[in-house]
């Protein structure tokens, strides 16, 4: 019966059982406690759990999905994984659900699968587990509709059931949790805490918040909008990666919020793409109006953004 489901609804339910595998590869390396470290720039790290997780995700769709495009931060040259990390179980949940009908017949030559394997490798790397994810975007003639995002130390420190997944659907909505809405009486923004700049203040400082939290993570930051803990996630900063928004913009968008470059124009993410957001990433969470917020950043600051 499964088999039946659109492609759509088939592919997002393997991306969740998918992101959970990976991310208790993460936990078992952590756990191990040999992390092998590869410096890939300034402040742009990898470990090993980053190259498994990675690895896990693609051989798992790539078994169910062949010659689907996926597209992963990570350059691994090891196509070998070892069997139990391939999963091709569906989500049950997913598939309950009913496919609206303009995603009912999308072909696998418009899909690209953008995978970040393990978003906050700083953070991850320095005991900050709370704000790793695992990040499974699903992007249709280059934009994304449906989107993973898996925290695999969600209640790590309370002792409660380890881990969970939120997943989005635009048209459908959100699964894993009940999205919130931000406090009425004050303006918080989310931010990098690992890759600030003067321009990233500068943006802030414009926009002039209540409160400003600082966490590692664009999958993150953006669970802060849905979950009603931020209501704009500020970057004025060419370092994120189409990787790193796909999944992110499209729970968002299943849920009402927005997700923009610095400038107000939208992201696209097909296969041809470059990959950094070069306008930075400018999000807010439902009920904010996204251009009236946006109108507040300087002009000196866009133009660093181009
Ligand atoms: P952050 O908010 O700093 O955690 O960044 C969100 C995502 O963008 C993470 O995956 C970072 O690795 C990536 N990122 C942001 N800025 C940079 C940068 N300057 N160099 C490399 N990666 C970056
Ligand atoms: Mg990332
Ligand atoms: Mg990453």
């Amino acid at each position: 019966m499964a088999q039946n489901a659109p492609l759509i609804l088939r592919l997002l339910a393997s991306s969740v059982t998918a992101a959970n595998r990976a991310g208790k590869i993460i936990r078992d390396i952590m756990t191990r406690g040999d992390l092998g470290i590869v410096d890939k720039g300034i402040n742009d790290l990898q470990t090993e759990a980053d190259r498994s997780a990675q690895r896990c995700i693609v051989a798992s769709l790539c078994q169910q999905y062949p010659d689907l495009t996926i597209i992963g931060e990570e350059e691994t040259n090891n196509h070998e994984v070892p069997s139990d990390w391939i999963v091709t179980d569906y989500d049950k949940l997913v598939l309950t659900k009913e496919c609206p009908q303009e995603y009912e017949n999308i072909k696998k030559e418009d899909i690209v699968v953008w995978v970040d394997p393990l978003d906050g490798t700083s953070e991850y790397t320095q005991g900050l587990l709370e704000h790793v994810t695992v990040l499974v975007g699903l992007a249709v003639k280059g934009r994304p509709i449906a989107g993973v995002i898996h925290q695999p130390y969600y209640n790590y420190k309370s002792g409660n059931i380890l881990g969970r997944t939120i997943w989005g659907l635009v048209g459908v909505g959100v699964g894993g949790f009940d999205p919130q809405n931000a406090p009425s009486d004050k303006f918080i923004a989310t931010t990098t805490r690992s890759h600030s700049d003067g321009t990233v203040q500068k943006a802030l400082e414009a926009l002039n918040p209540d409160e400003i939290i600082r966490v590692g993570g664009a999958g993150n930051k953006v669970l802060l909008l849905i979950e009603g803990k931020a209501h704009a996630y500020v970057f004025a900063s060419k370092g994120c990666k189409k990787w790193d928004t796909c999944a992110p913009e499209a729970v968002l968008l299943a849920t009402g919020g927005q997700l923009t470059d610095m400038h107000g124009s939208l992201y696209y993410y097909g296969k041809d793409v470059a990959c950094p957001n070069v306008g930075g990433v400018f999000a807010t969470t439902r009920g904010i109006n996204h251009e009236v917020l946006l109108s507040k950043i300087p002009q000196e600051v866009k133009d660093k953004l181009k």
